[in-house]
């Protein structure tokens, strides 16, 4: 199968319920876009405000089980965290009674670590936006698609691709975007380094620079934090990189600041190289899994800790200053 799809057919979703499991970020746009796209699709989620929303829209709403029940299509659309739980208690055993379904998840995380093992006869495909949820409405307003990672863990049908394919189309991604014929795994890793390297090394590096210039140099606050993101040109930058490549965008810079970016880019790569390497390899061989999952039980100790200090730090008391200064934020906030 090639690598790079840009284009699928319906036709394996037809005639077949599609039950979206949670109807938050992801769950709500997909399940409105395959709709849209003519598919019989209802909900699956706890009986709370997304069940009255889902409602509200216009979908059938069943508790979970029941929707795993009445379809033949699951996209599993709630939190990688709480999946495992809400599978083995909700899903697991109607599975069981199934001679055929295809069961889908929009990240690799719970498969490629061995966290959720469905029964044999599913099939268990991947189909992984890389774009939150209002992104991908905005883009489908537009009448634009966006990339998709594709893998495929059990193929019991034989017919698993053609389903992970399927399903690209029905909620938007193509065409007009693109789908990677790719893996669980692969998207599990990849995903996770970045979440274990460049961006909080960009999030350290800053506070590094805001803590640096306030308190060694004098500089303000303000100043500091308009130059390093409040004043949006970072994300001006991300969205250059994006459409015209990380090095070509580069001549929108002067030169100094060019010469500036490759010189300590090669000076600091075999450093940051190594942490890449040691972060993917904790990754790969499943600690991070492990070390979440432990947390978790834990009662998340580490987890509100370092939001506590993140927040009791000067840079980000500064900020919210700045952000009621420039309207971004209320008073009483
Ligand atoms: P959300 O946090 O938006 O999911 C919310 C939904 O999950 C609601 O329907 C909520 O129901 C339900 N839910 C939350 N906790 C539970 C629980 N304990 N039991 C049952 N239902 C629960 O998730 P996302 O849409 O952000 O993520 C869904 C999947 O998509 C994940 O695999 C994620 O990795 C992937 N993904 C997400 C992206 C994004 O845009 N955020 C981008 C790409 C992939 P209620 O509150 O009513 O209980």
């Amino acid at each position: 199968m090639e690598k790079l799809i840009l284009d699928a057919s319906l036709e394996p979703l037809k005639n077949k319920t599609i039950a979206v499991i949670g109807y938050g970020n992801q769950g709500r746009v997909q399940a409105t876009i395959m709709r849209e796209n003519g598919l019989n699709v209802i909900i699956g989620n706890v009986r709370d405000k997304y069940y009255e929303l889902a409602r509200k829209e216009g979908f059938e709403v069943y508790e979970i089980d029941e929707a795993i029940k009445r379809a033949d299509v699951g996209l599993l659309l709630i939190p990688d965290e709480v999946m495992k739980e809400v599978y083995e208690k909700k899903i697991h055993t109607v599975l069981e009674t199934k001679k055929e379904f295809v069961l889908d998840f929009a990240s690799g995380y719970n498969i490629a670590f061995g966290l959720i093992r469905p029964p044999r006869s599913v099939d268990v495909v991947m189909v992984a936006p890389r774009m939150v949820g209002e992104g991908i409405m905005d883009l489908h307003k537009q009448g634009k698609g966006y990339p998709v990672l594709l893998g495929v863990k059990q193929d019991a049908s034989g017919k698993a691709w053609e389903y992970a394919k399927a399903i690209a189309k029905g909620i938007g991604a193509i065409p007009g975007g693109i789908a990677v014929r790719s893996s669980f795994e692969e998207e599990a890793l990849l995903d996770l380094m970045s979440e274990h390297t460049w961006v909080p090394i960009l999030f350290a590096t800053i506070k590094a620079c805001f803590d640096i210039a306030v308190k060694e140099y004098g500089v303000s606050p303000e100043a500091a934090l308009l130059e390093f993101y409040a004043s949006g040109e970072l994300a001006e930058i991300a969205r250059l990189i994006a459409e015209e490549g990380i090095f070509d965008q580069m001549v929108h810079h002067s030169t100094t600041s060019q010469y500036g970016t490759l010189t300590r880019m090669f000076k600091y790569y075999d450093n940051v190289k190594k942490i890449v390497e040691d972060e993917a390899r904790y990754i790969w061989d499943g600690n991070f899994a492990k070390e979440w999952v432990l947390e978790q039980q834990a009662g998340y100790p580490v987890f509100y800790r370092l939001w506590e200090l993140a927040k009791q730090s000067e840079m980000a008391k500064a900020e919210k200053e700045l952000y009621k200064v420039l309207g971004r934020i209320k008073e009483e906030e």
